[in-house]
């Protein structure tokens, strides 16, 4: 049976972060190179639709990385990186 998830996820966003309802946010976002970007600097994360991080940093003007996994984050938040859902509670899920 197909499974089906609701969310307002785009199209392309990795799905083990935003089914669990969260995405990876940062405050800035690697200058400009081939491919997709990923965080520059401390990566957070949210709660889709929330206007704050996990560790309860405002969000406003950040980027927000649909196409990354927690396990491709090379530098977390320290709290935000306590709370991520590990590949194996994902995996659970799905
Ligand atoms: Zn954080």
């Amino acid at each position: 049976m197909p499974r089906t998830v609701e969310s307002p996820a785009p199209a392309g966003a990795d799905r083990s972060l935003t089914a669990l309802g969260w995405v990876v946010v940062a405050r800035h976002r690697e200058p400009a190179h081939v491919g997709l970007r990923a965080p520059w600097g401390a990566a957070h994360l949210k709660r889709i639709g929330s206007q704050v991080t996990y560790c309860g940093a405002p969000t406003l003007g950040w980027h927000a990385f649909w196409h990354l996994r927690a396990d491709d984050i090379r530098k977390w938040c320290t709290d935000c990186s306590a709370a991520r859902p590990t590949r194996a509670v994902a995996d659970c899920l799905t």
